[in-house]
């Protein structure tokens, strides 16, 4: 540690070489200074003598199936504000292309990049009625306060503070019957204030942007958290059966197990749906080299392991605390229903697994998401993850025994700019083209792969 506060570029690079092999650059969003910051990054390591103490894993894409709405939403963004609804006037965003730039970082930059590749679809009139109507949306139907500051500090430095005086805002707040937002609403606040809009920045235009996105990712959770799920499913994906919130494959039997839930007596009723989930997640059967005995023998083992040691967990998230709540009870109610399926439990770890599964804070040690930090600091920088370190109370010479989950580029790279070196990527189909090179083992066959395969990486 250097006693020096202000330092030249020679003795910085001098202290940088004290750092490690390995670095990482991050581009902050863009009204931030620096344009980006050079981190180091923990050694690689790929196995744990005796068991990991403690796993830390992001939600979207690597807990859940909501990614597909968070990219949903950023899409929706753009066609509002650009006014090509329809798949005919544009035809979305390029997997391989785009979604490495919008998956696993901040909203911010996930808008910086969108905005910045697509800046000349934006259409004027259709920018500024998109921006009243998410403004209006979030200000009188959202439920999340620090949303409503952003938005009203938005609408104030963007031109048009006039709005909140306005008597038909007024009288919509106060309405006890607040259902949605007309569009004759929008279309006669956008007549009175259109002069009020001028010429905007890439940052005003992001700004625009973020409001946009969230409101309608909110209005998604708002639908989902009132039991209309299946509902919205059918109009996004014209599939309701499909369940817009699901555990990705191998959740529920990952943490059952390293929380010290299964006994080592009834490991092999899990045996079925760990090889379910594997198949659902690959495509494919697990073909071990060793035959399905040893597949249960090797679960015994695990389970037999973490019962005398459960682990802690911590899921780790740039969502805020509105959408990850939101999220995580579904995900709670669906993994409820997993349970009810795994044929043989007896009645009793049944309700057993069900109690524990009732609350996701029975199941984490620790839950951060984005309201833990700022949104200038989130994934890849490393701050959600030793946020977590912090609460899980792990030592940092620990850092070396803990385990991290990610499904995106920028989730990897923050769990090892936090000093983790076990870091596991679990890609999925929206994460694929990603550069997971931070990770020590990339698994396509996500969880259940890490349980089949590579047995919680005890050496
Ligand atoms: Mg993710």
């Amino acid at each position: 540690m250097t006693e020096k506060k202000f330092i030249n570029k020679d003795y910085a690079s001098k202290l940088i070489d004290c750092l490690g092999e390995e670095f990482v650059v991050i581009n902050n969003p863009d009204y931030v200074h620096p344009q980006f910051e050079i981190c180091p990054m923990a050694e690689k390591i790929y196995s744990v003598p005796g068991i990991i103490p403690a796993f830390v894993m992001d939600m979207d894409g690597t807990t859940t199936t909501t990614e597909v709405l968070c990219i949903h939403s950023l899409e929706y963004m753009l066609r509002r504000i650009s006014g090509k609804i329809s798949i005919n006037e544009w035809i979305g965003l390029d997997k391989v292309s785009d979604y490495p730039h919008i998956i696993g970082n901040s909203t911010t930059k996930h808008v910086e990049y969108l905005i910045g590749k697509y800046q000349t679809m934006i259409v004027q009139e259709e920018l500024i009625k998109s921006f009243i109507h998410s403004s209006l949306w979030t200000l009188v139907l959202g439920h999340d306060e620090k949303r409503k500051d952003e938005v009203r500090n938005n609408i104030l430095n963007l031109g048009f503070g006039d709005i909140l005086n306005d008597s038909k805002f007024t009288e919509l707040l106060s309405s006890t019957d607040k259902k949605e937002i007309s569009l004759s609403i929008v279309n006669d606040l956008y007549n009175t204030y259109k002069s009020c809009f001028k010429e905007y920045s890439f940052d005003g235009l992001v700004r625009i942007g973020i409001d946009v996105y969230y409101q309608r990712y909110h209005e998604i959770l708002e639908r989902i958290k009132n039991g209309e799920g299946n509902k919205v499913a059918e109009e996004l994906f014209t599939n309701s059966d499909k369940h817009l919130i699901e555990p990705m494959p191998g959740v529920l039997v990952f943490l059952s197990l390293v929380k010290g839930w299964i006994n080592e007596a009834e490991a092999d009723l899990f045996v079925p749906k760990i090889l379910e989930d594997y198949k659902e997640k690959t495509g494919s059967e697990y073909l071990p080299q060793e035959n399905k005995i040893q597949v249960i023998e090797n679960l015994k083992k695990l389970a037999r392991l973490y019962k005398s040691r459960p682990a802690k967990t911590a899921l780790v998230t740039s969502s805020i605390f509105y959408e990850a709540d939101i999220v995580m009870k579904e995900l709670m109610k669906m993994i409820r229903m997993q349970i009810e399926k795994v044929s043989l439990l007896p009645e009793e770890k049944r309700t057993f697994l069900k109690n524990k599964f009732s609350d996701y804070n029975n199941v984490y040690d620790a839950f951060i998401t984005a309201s833990d930090s700022s949104e200038i600091r989130l994934k890849p920088h490393r701050d959600l993850y030793s946020i977590a370190l912090y609460k899980l109370h792990i030592a940092k010479n620990n850092f070396n025994k803990i385990a991290g989950f990610e499904d995106s580029e920028s989730g990897t790279i923050a769990i090892r700019a936090a000093g983790i070196g076990l870091c596991v990527a679990l890609p999925f189909a929206q994460t694929k083209h990603h550069d997971l090179k931070s990770a020590s083992y990339v698994c396509h066959g996500g969880l259940p792969e890490v349980i089949l395969k590579h047995k919680l990486f005890i050496k």
